[in-house]
């Protein structure tokens, strides 16, 4: 009987994962590339893997370079810092990652402070409102020097019209504009659009090739030439350069040529399960966007709601105010999965 339960709890913990994209398992094939991967000593520019996956993802974005890094946030990191010096000042939004998720890492090791405005309904900054808050020269202020946006931002995919517009208030105000771009290729495939044309509007740009990609570790960081060889002293700065980083950037080359396209299936699945939600008594669906469901849970006892999930082998960051994501490693089947849970207890 305790074996049979250990069984059924090693078999839950491996099933239907809905507390983010990040936890998706590498694929064979990214594990087969890692294993085979040609690699060097990336700090000497070396690694000819990393080199081939930072020339790939450049081209795809019509930019002149990339640099591979070991997270989302320290492409974010690097790309503040490479922008900004101390005293310097980004503008970006309230619910940015880059200003709230991040342990404050332009603060604390770039001397670069914040400007958060706040992010309206469908996840932009008024334009009107990034103006107001751009500093004079003055030497009571600090420099603005950049605007930073996030694309997708809470599953949202930012308008295509109101980059242009942040575009050209960037250039008329002399700021750079950077995007995080953790989640973009879920704004491509929202809007069918390729990267470039998403990425032309911006002077730099990260991709996360952890997370719905389903690679095992690691971002890029885009930008022109100058902008990346800072990123890459501050990279080494920061402890970020590696050695034989081939092995992991193999993983990442097959993130960005085979694991884009499927992407529309997430979001196919996370307007199944809102559609499913939404016919619940005790559930309030707040909204579906990409690959993200956000819902309140009004359940009387959400421990007891959780352990049932667990022995559906459904994991969820349990919580009456919940965010549902959808990834690879989440097919129609653990959807049903956790929607049967939540009738059984309707
Ligand atoms: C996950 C995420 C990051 C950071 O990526 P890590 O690899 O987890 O450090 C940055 N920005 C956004 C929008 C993210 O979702």
């Amino acid at each position: 009987m305790l074996i049979c339960r250990n069984i059924l709890m090693m078999m839950a913990t491996t099933m239907f994962d809905f507390r983010s994209d990040t936890v998706t398992q590498p694929t064979a094939a990214m594990r087969a590339a890692m294993a085979n991967a040609e690699v060097g000593d990336d700090v000497y520019g070396d690694d000819p893997t990393v080199n081939d996956l930072q020339a790939y993802a450049a081209d795809l974005a019509g930019f002149e370079a990339a640099l591979f890094t070991a997270s989302g946030t320290q492409a974010n990191l690097l790309a503040l810092m490479s922008h900004c010096g101390r005293g310097d000042e980004y503008i970006c939004g309230q619910e940015a990652h880059n200003y709230k998720y991040e342990a404050g890492g332009a603060a604390v090791l770039g001397s670069i402070q914040p400007q958060p405005l706040t992010n309206q309904a469908d996840g932009t900054i008024l334009l009107s409102d990034i103006e107001a808050a751009i500093k004079p020269k003055d030497i009571h202020f600090a420099q603005s020097r950049l605007i930073s946006l996030e694309n997708t931002i809470g599953g949202k995919v930012l308008p295509m019209e109101y980059l242009a517009q942040a575009q050209q208030l960037a250039f008329d105000k002399k700021l750079k504009l950077h995007l995080d771009g953790a989640r973009i290729f879920n704004a491509c495939s929202e809007l069918n659009v390729p990267l470039h044309s998403i990425a032309q509007h911006f002077d730099s740009f990260t991709i996360c090739l952890s997370k719905g990609l389903g690679a095992p570790v690691g971002s890029l960081l885009l930008g022109d030439e100058a902008f990346i060889e800072r990123a890459r002293r501050l990279r080494k700065l920061v402890g970020g350069a590696m050695r034989q980083a081939g092995v992991l950037a193999a993983a990442g080359k097959l993130a960005l040529t085979e694991q884009t396209a499927r992407l529309a299936d997430d979001h196919a699945n996370a307007a199944y399960l809102a559609q499913g939600l939404a016919q619940l008594n005790q559930v309030e669906l707040g909204y579906q966007a990409t690959n993200m469901v956000f819902a309140r849970f009004n359940h009387a006892d959400l421990a007891g709601l959780n352990q049932q999930l667990l022995e559906a082998g459904v994991k969820v960051s349990m919580a009456a105010n919940m965010r549902l994501v959808l990834h690879k490693d989440i097919d129609r089947s653990g959807v049903d999965a956790l929607l049967e849970v939540l009738r059984r207890h309707d």
